[in-house]
């Protein structure tokens, strides 16, 4: 009898985990039919170009000296980007049927992702050392 994972082939597996990196900021730089490398370049905070620049410089338009504050949060923004670092993942078929194999279990697996992780079972971000999801309450294995 065979089971649903041996009939996914290493190649569709990273296939699979390239398109999901893919739609999150992440380059493939390399790729066999067995694993992937890939990277994500540092990124600008979204958030803190949002609330430290825009928002002062909307109520600047207002209130002139808050023109003064956005410049402030430019820097603050341009620093967090410099601090930021690249970051890499280096990802095999192996790695990728494990967790497959677990999730058809009923189990989750953490996903290395950078300094974190992610939850196998739902996607969520979790911190490296945690021992079950905050999202979905489920326990990793291993
Ligand atoms: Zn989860």
């Amino acid at each position: 009898m065979t089971t649903m994972t041996t009939e996914i082939s290493d190649r569709q597996l990273v296939e699979q985990e390239i398109g999901r990196r893919t739609t999150q900021g992440w380059l493939v730089v390399s790729q066999t039919e067995h694993t992937v490398q890939l990277r994500k370049p540092r990124q600008w905070s979204r958030l803190g170009l949002g609330l430290f620049v825009a928002l002062p410089m909307f109520l600047g338009l207002f209130y002139p000296p808050l023109f003064g504050l956005a410049i402030l949060g430019l820097l603050f923004v341009l620093v967090d980007y410099l601090l930021r670092r690249e970051q890499t993942a280096y990802v095999t078929a192996d790695e990728l049927r494990r967790q497959h194999t677990s999730q058809s279990a009923g189990e989750a697996v953490k996903i290395p992702d950078g300094e974190a992780a992610r939850c196998s079972a739902c996607g969520g971000a979790v911190r490296a050392a945690a021992d079950r999801c905050k999202h979905c309450g489920k326990t990793f294995a291993g």
